[in-house]
């Protein structure tokens, strides 16, 4: 039933600063749980966390029951999409969609990493780009192809880190239907990191409010009140 766990996580940084203090939260697999509140607060030094990319402090992260805090960031299975997408600007689509299939021990043969790469770019609607260079697609374009990068990996786990904030506010809603449609397609259980309410409220299973390190409301669901 809970597939991801945070238990009691603490992050200080290493200037003294407490990012985090005292976090617990579960997510149900197959949930698209949002992480609200203002920049700042600690969203993503708990994603950060959540991949193995920053270490706590103190606590817990369980992975469908096992704690996952010293396992290596390679072999947790989580795909992460960043705010600024970071694609590789030299690389096609396709080689960017293939990449992550062909580096590292668990490497894969060419062809067979280019038929699962296109079988990603078909469900996020990017083969007709699969040759173009990330520069010369539209935001919304470069966003599919990092979420279709991070699925090509069949993660378990997806966290998204505030990953509509560089879109113009019409983009904005188009994409977060699709990456609704499309998490809820592979049913891949998802943490969506926003500071934006109505962002929230429209794709999320869940909301978890956060504010300042600690977590205001957990299991909010349509009919939460926030302070304006
Ligand atoms: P959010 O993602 O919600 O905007 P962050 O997790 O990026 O918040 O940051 C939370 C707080 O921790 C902020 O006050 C930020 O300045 C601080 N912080 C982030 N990274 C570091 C760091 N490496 N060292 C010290 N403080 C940091
Ligand atoms: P975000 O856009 O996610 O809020 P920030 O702009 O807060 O990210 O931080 C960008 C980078 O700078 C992150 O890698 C974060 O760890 C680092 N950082 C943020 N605040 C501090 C800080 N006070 N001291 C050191 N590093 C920081």
């Amino acid at each position: 039933e809970k597939f991801v766990e945070v238990k009691n996580l603490r992050k200080v940084y290493d200037n003294g600063y407490e990012a985090i203090k005292d976090v617990s939260f579960s997510v149900k697999k197959g949930d698209l749980v949002c992480l609200l509140g203002p920049s700042g607060c600690g969203k993503t030094t708990i994603l950060n966390m959540l991949a193995g990319l920053l270490f706590p402090t103190s606590g817990d992260i369980l992975f469908d029951g096992k704690s996952v805090v010293k396992t290596e960031p390679k072999d947790r299975q989580i795909g992460y999409v960043f705010q600024n997408y970071a694609l590789y600007p030299h690389m096609t689509v396709l080689q960017n969609v293939m990449f992550p299939l062909t580096v590292g021990k668990n490497k894969i043969a060419k062809d067979e990493a280019e038929k699962i790469a296109r079988k990603y770019m078909e469900l996020t609607q990017i083969t007709d780009f699969a040759n173009q260079r990330p520069g010369s697609l539209s935001g919304g374009q470069q966003q599919r192809v990092a979420i279709t990068r991070a699925l090509v990996q069949e993660p378990k786990i997806l966290l998204m880190d505030e990953p509509l904030s560089n879109l113009d506010a019409r983009l904005r809603l188009k994409i977060r239907e699709e990456i609704r449609a499309l998490v809820k397609k592979v049913g891949i259980t998802t943490l969506f990191v926003t500071h934006d309410q109505e962002e929230a409220l429209s794709i999320g299973d869940k909301i978890i409010l956060f504010n300042d390190g600690v977590i205001q409301q957990d299991d909010m669901g349509q009919n939460f009140y926030l302070e304006p």
